[in-house]
C-alpha cells in the first residue's frame, strides 16, 4: 500500500538577519523539566499505539509517512521560536553543553550557529522528503536501499532541532504556550525513533531526563484515564 504524503513543503521563517543584540540568558536550572510544563499536552492520545507499524503496511512506507511528517511538525514548532534563534542569542548549535557541528557533503565539518544549523538540517531533509528516488510517491517505484540509514540521519538531525528548542528557547515556547504542542510532539517523535530503532540511545542521552519524565507523566495519566472510567458516580 503507498500512502499519501505531502510532496512539497515550503519553509517559512522570518529572516535573521537582525540580530537584537541580547545576550541569551543562561539557564541554570531546566525549565521544561518543571512537572507543571512536563504534563502539558495538547492530547492524550496512546502514542505507542499510534507508532507501530499498522498490519499490511509496507515499512518503508511508515518510515517514509512518519519522518514527512515529523520533518513539517518540527520545522514548524521551530518557525514558532525562529524569531529569537539568531546568530547572536544561539552562536552555536547548543544543547546544554553538547555543541553540533554541521558536515558538509564532503564530510567536511563546519562550525556554525544554531539559526544556520537549522537551516542546514531544514533544506537538506526537504531535498531528501521531495526527492522522488530517495522518498517514491509514484506507484511501483522502490525505495533505495540507503532508504533506512538516509530516515536514521534526517530523525538524528531532527533530534538535535526539538532538543535545542527545549534547552535554548523553552521560556519563548512558554510565553506563547505552546509548551503542551512541544511536549507532544517530543512524546510522539521519541517512541517513534525507539519503536524502530532509528537513532542511537548515545544521541538521546542529552534529553534522557526529559524523556523518563515523559514516560512518568504517560503512565500517570493512563492511570487517571483508568480510574476516571472505573469511577461510577451512583
Ligand atoms: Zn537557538
Amino acid at each position: 500500500m503507498r500512502l499519501k504524503r505531502n510532496g512539497s513543503y515550503t519553509l517559512n521563517r522570518k529572516s535573521k538577519g537582525k540580530p537584537n543584540g541580547k545576550k541569551p540568558a543562561p539557564e541554570e536550572k531546566k525549565l521544561y523539566l518543571e512537572p507543571e510544563y512536563t504534563k502539558s499536552r495538547i492530547t492524550d492520545f496512546e502514542f505507542k499505539e499510534l507508532v507501530m507499524l499498522p498490519r499490511e503496511i509496507d515499512l518503508n512506507e511508515w518510515l517514509a509517512s512518519n519522518t514527512t511528517t515529523f520533518f513539517h511538525h518540527i520545522n514548524l514548532q521551530y518557525s514558532t521560536i525562529s524569531e529569537f534563534c539568531t546568530g547572536e542569542s544561539c552562536q552555536t548549535m547548543a544543547v546544554c553543553n553538547t555543541q553540533y557541528y554541521w558536515y558538509d557533503e564532503r564530510g567536511k565539518k563546519i562550525k556554525c550557529t544554531a539559526p544556520q544549523y537549522v537551516d542546514f538540517v531544514m533544506s537538506s531533509v526537504q531535498k531528501l522528503v521531495t526527492d522522488e528516488d530517495v522518498f517514491p510517491t509514484k506507484y511501483g517505484k522502490e525505495f533505495p536501499n540507503s532508504f533506512e540509514s538516509l530516515v536514521k540521519k534526517i530523525c538524528k538531525y531532527l533530534f538535535h532541532v526539538l532538543a535545542h528548542i527545549y534547552s535554548s528557547h523553552f521560556k519563548e515556547t512558554l510565553a506563547l504556550e505552546l509548551h503542551g504542542h512541544l511536549n507532544t510532539l517530543y512524546t510522539h517523535f521519541i517512541l517513534f525513533i525507539r519503536e524502530f530503532n532509528l537513532v542511537d540511545p548515545k544521541e538521546t542521552i542529552i534529553m534522557d531526563d526529559l524523556t523518563e519524565l515523559s514516560r512518568i507523566t504517560i503512565k500517570i495519566l493512563k492511570l487517571l484515564v483508568m480510574e476516571m472510567k472505573s469511577w461510577d458516580p451512583c
